[in-house]
């Protein structure tokens, strides 16, 4: 057994320092609300028994050849054999952050395993209909909703791509009807962003975890309890950082998408955690705008009781 098999099977609160002297302790582990990051900007929350997964991503697509250039063309295949092994567990709910392969890909195969409802923009629903999601099993949101799935609540809030470079993105795009079936990562476009808030009793956490990027004036004032948040890919986004911990002054911040995205998850020499200049940089962001905040510096694949 593995030393990361091992962790897996515990679970445990582990929050590395950060924020004022004389912050409350947060991850208590007395929400009832566990937190699982699956790599990449995957995530799963599980609450009294309930199991929601956002952008779940566990095949890793080996996406960069021998010079370390990106494939744009590279063939969409999901590693079932790891979703099975994974999420044997049943998500009754599927959140898309957006359409991009690191984000889709596996939400069909969930869907056929499971039968669980996804929530997504348009684009989303067709890229999923395409590859044989039903109709009845997609939501579409676009910003605003406040779904009531008795027992918790799910906001959805437009959001925005990250920018990279020269300001763009790989693989933009929206759609008004389903597309021949996607067959490489370029047929999974974009098709708008989004961000959720998820909230079990009185505790919420809000997930701006698939891209580096968010609208301001969406998050402001929604005061998480957590804050998941991506964390690469934000050079060319004005004050990031403070803008998103300000807005939204959550009590525990967690970094997301800041891993390398393509060492398999049964590769021995995949790190345990993701880039740890993501937790750093949000641990010191939280000291220089004075956020009573703490920093959670995820394992892969293991539980925290929030
Ligand atoms: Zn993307």
């Amino acid at each position: 057994m593995s030393r990361r098999q091992v962790l897996i099977g515990s679970a445990a609160v582990a929050v590395a320092g950060a924020g004022l002297p004389g912050a409350p302790a947060f991850a208590s582990g007395r929400s009832g609300v566990s937190l699982r990051w699956l790599g990449v900007a995957g995530w799963e929350l599980l609450f009294d028994g309930r199991r929601v997964l956002i952008d779940p991503y566990l095949s890793r697509l080996p996406v960069f050849d021998k010079e370390g250039k990106f494939i744009a063309d590279y063939p969409l295949s999901v590693r079932k054999e790891l979703v099975d092994q994974h999420l044997g567990a049943r998500p009754e709910l599927v959140l898309a952050t957006h359409g991009h392969y690191d984000h889709l890909l596996e939400i069909p195969y969930v869907v056929e395993k499971h039968g669980s409802r996804v929530i997504g923009a348009e684009t989303h629903r067709h890229l999923l209909t395409a590859q044989g999601v039903p109709p009845d099993n997609v939501i579409v949101a676009s910003s605003g909703e406040h779904l009531d799935f008795h027992g918790f609540t799910v906001q959805v809030f437009r959001s925005l791509h990250s920018q990279f470079g020269a300001y763009g993105y790989f693989a933009p795009g929206t759609l008004t009807a389903p597309p021949p079936p996607p067959a490489t990562i370029s047929d999974l476009v974009e098709g708008g962003s989004l961000a959720y808030m998820v909230t079990v009793r009185d505790f919420s956490v809000l997930f701006m975890s698939g891209t580096a990027n968010y609208v301001e004036r969406e998050i402001a004032g929604l005061r998480p309890d957590v804050l998941v948040l991506g964390m690469s890919g934000h050079a060319n986004v004005y004050d990031y950082t403070a803008r998103a911990l300000r807005a939204t002054r959550a009590k525990l911040l967690v970094p997301s998408h800041h891993d390398d995205m393509v060492t398999q998850l049964d590769d021995p020499a995949l790190p345990l955690r993701g880039n740890p200049g993501a937790a750093a940089e949000l641990t010191e962001t939280a000291r220089r705008i004075g956020l009573a905040a703490r920093v959670l510096d995820p394992e892969i694949l293991r539980w925290y009781e929030l």
